[in-house]
């Protein structure tokens, strides 16, 4: 299954832990457009009824307070994409370790801090993730990256 693979990486990273430690609820529901094998997460279910039509493919539900079984209408938010979902999950962990949803966690020192402090960037194998960092956590991480290189070298 392909959600739960990109569920793993991003659990290696730090993020999404809380929601993975609580498992989704499923329900039997056969001939509904997302089950899968008769199967359905009871979120969606949840969603669906109170907005009253089905979700489109690429819609993700957030839970709130990041625990998966707690399908309270209150404690979930329709995001129409993944990157949505993952933008509640960034200001979130925000939130939680600083204490202002805005701010930006920076990719080398992973401390949060206010935007204007931070410079962005592209990462990743074609630029596609959108990324921030200090300016001086760049400059250490680079002057490690030299040392590593001669390194190599001397042995
Ligand atoms: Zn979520
Ligand atoms: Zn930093």
């Amino acid at each position: 299954m392909k959600v739960r693979g990109s569920m793993v990486r991003t659990n290696k990273i730090g993020r999404l832990a809380n929601e993975l430690k609580s498992k989704p609820k499923r329900v039997r529901r056969i001939g509904h457009p997302r089950s899968d094998r008769g199967w359905i997460f009871e979120h969606i279910l949840v969603v669906e009824c109170a907005i009253g039509h089905y979700l489109s493919r690429p819609a993700e539900i957030h839970h709130v307070n990041e625990r998966r079984d707690d399908n309270r209408p209150e404690n979930l938010v329709a995001c129409n994409d993944h990157s949505y979902h993952m933008l509640l999950h960034r200001r979130t962990a925000a939130y939680r370790e600083s204490g202002h949803a805005n701010w930006l966690r920076c990719m080398h020192c992973a401390k949060f801090d206010d935007p204007v402090n931070l410079s962005t960037g592209r990462w990743g194998s074609k630029g596609k993730q959108q990324v921030w960092f200090h300016f001086q956590c760049r400059r250490q991480f680079q002057a490690a990256c030299r040392r590593k290189r001669y390194g190599r070298h001397a042995k």
